[in-house]
């Protein structure tokens, strides 16, 4: 199947903090670097931005703290 290379792992690993900002500015570089030489994981965080942006949309019914847990949990396990 699909194997992943070794900086695809890390990012995926970085990606849910990345897209929150939470990341260190060496960790954040390392993932935006990585990003701009490959599609899967631009895709990846591409969907993370959008899964987050709609569980922050405001007039939404805010989703629980565990929702949110969830989704971060399955996005890490997405394989491109
Ligand atoms: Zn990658």
């Amino acid at each position: 199947m699909n194997q992943l290379e070794p900086g695809c792992t890390k990012v995926r690993e970085l990606c849910s903090d990345y897209v929150d900002g939470e990341l260190d500015i060496q960790a954040s570089r390392h993932v935006a670097s990585h990003l701009g030489e490959c599609g899967p994981c631009q895709a990846l965080i591409a969907t993370l931005k959008a899964t987050i942006a709609l569980l922050r949309i405001p007039q939404h019914h805010r989703a629980p703290d565990s929702l949110r847990a969830r989704v971060k949990q399955n996005i890490k396990g997405i394989k491109a």
